[in-house]
């Protein structure tokens, strides 16, 4: 048995001073039956919890360590930017070239903006679109959850999906209104979206690959139906790739698919796991941002030199040739090797997977969409949740979350996670 007893500990004091004792929802683990376990230390694949056990982890701070964690090039350069001074409010020419490198990699991205949190990012990038447009309304995908402002928290998947409330009480109901919910991976409710606001709608916003009902990648045709739609309408096309940004490719789903949208939300990734997060897109479009143009946006730590000096630090390692090949060979590897020794053990399960990202849902339907994702048995998620856990592998404690894999998930990793899933399946 798992020893926690610290954890359990530190849980209840914690609950004391912060409301569920934790500062984001899906951490407490509620939806997996148990208390979350505190934790003390990570290295590379591996996290320490406060009672001292080791685990494999795929939660990777729920994205941003790509390169594991504490990897040794980020934590000199964090040491190096915090020894010349931990923030300015002013700026400094490494984000210009954090700027430039996003620029490279985003065929879309002309002008970038950064911000502290994905939530910002999408909040910022409807604004401008709004501002751009003159239009008020948006559409978002259910399940896909963009943040928790508020005209995005309407169907919105991960935690608002997990704690069974895809929208939240103190919504506004007029900023609610103004957000259409169309169904992913299918075009036809887009369309009719259209047909019904013809020419009242600012922006489409999209995660390319949904990552927050778990993964459930774009049909062949979505995101280029979404661009000619889009064009069609004068409507703003925003990627959310807050997730999938240097995870699914060096130039994300934008590239991974070919298809140019005309905002791209960044974050998790580009901050080298402290908070950063940016968008980007069409110079005209963000020649619309103050002090340029008419739409005001701001941020005292905006750009933060530490953050900054974090993600210049991963993009560089994820350069390296070679790494995304084999980084996306670890993640086939463990998400083959799960479908496998499910069907030989008779579970029935769906594992989806693009790039270093993948999920594992419980059920013997395609995962094609948020309907499909909640057919997934979240009871034998929840005991397999449990025994992984106890069997020395952190996963997010949600179906409806990704599992990320990063570069320091070595063949061994792979291997004894593995070994665990087919003794944790064969007993569920
Ligand atoms: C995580 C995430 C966000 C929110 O980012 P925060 O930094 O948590 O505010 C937005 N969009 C997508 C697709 C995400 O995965």
């Amino acid at each position: 048995m798992l020893d926690t007893t610290r954890s359990e500990e530190a849980f209840r004091i914690a609950c004391r001073v912060i409301p569920g004792g934790v500062d984001s929802p899906v951490r407490a683990a509620r939806a997996v039956g148990r208390n979350p376990v505190f934790l003390a230390r990570g290295e590379g694949s591996h996290v320490w919890d406060v009672d001292g056990n080791g685990y494999v982890d795929y939660v990777g701070s729920w994205g941003p360590l790509i390169c594991g964690h504490a990897h040794p090039a980020v934590v000199e350069a964090l040491c190096r930017a915090a020894q010349q001074g931990s923030s300015f409010g002013a700026p400094t020419e490494a984000e210009t070239a954090l700027a430039e490198e996003i620029r490279r990699a985003y065929d879309a991205v002309e002008m970038v903006r950064f911000v502290n949190s994905g939530t910002e990012a999408t909040m910022s990038a409807l604004r401008l679109a709004r501002g751009a447009t003159g239009r008020d309304y948006i559409v978002k995908f259910e399940g896909c959850y963009h943040g928790h402002s508020d005209g995005l928290l309407v169907k919105a998947g991960s935690g608002a999906l997990t704690n069974g409330r895809p929208s939240s009480a103190g919504v506004p109901k007029d900023v609610a209104e103004k957000t259409l919910v169309a169904r992913y991976n299918d075009s036809e409710s887009v369309a009719a979206l259209f047909e019904e606001y013809r020419e009242r709608i600012a922006a489409v916003i999209v995660e390319p690959v949904a990552g927050n009902m778990g993964v459930v990648p774009p049909d062949p045709g979505f995101l280029l139906d979404l661009r000619a739609l889009t064009l069609e309408q004068g409507t703003v096309l925003i990627f959310d790739e807050v997730m999938t940004g240097f995870r699914v490719d060096y130039g994300g789903a934008s590239r991974y698919y070919g298809v140019l949208p005309d905002l791209v939300c960044l974050g998790k990734v580009i901050g080298g796991g402290l908070p950063l997060a940016a968008f980007g897109g069409r110079a005209d479009l963000m020649q619309g941002l103050a002090p340029l143009g008419p739409v005001y946006q701001a941020g005292t730590l905006s750009g933060n030199p530490l953050a900054v000096a974090g993600g210049l630090a991963t993009l560089k390692l994820l350069q390296e040739p070679g790494t995304y090949e084999s980084l996306f060979k670890a993640a086939a590897d463990l998400a083959d090797g799960l479908e496998g020794i499910a069907r030989d053990c008779g579970v029935p399960l769906q594992v989806n997977r693009v790039g270093a990202m993948f999920s594992a849902f419980f059920t013997d339907e395609p995962v094609v969409d948020y309907e499909s994702a909640c057919n997934a048995d979240a009871d034998r998620f929840a005991r397999y949740y449990r025994a992984m856990l106890e069997a020395g592998v952190y996963l997010a404690p949600s179906q409806f979350e990704a599992a990320f894999v990063s570069t320091a998930h070595s063949g061994q990793d792979i291997a004894f996670t593995l070994e665990q899933a087919e003794r944790v399946l064969r007993a569920l």
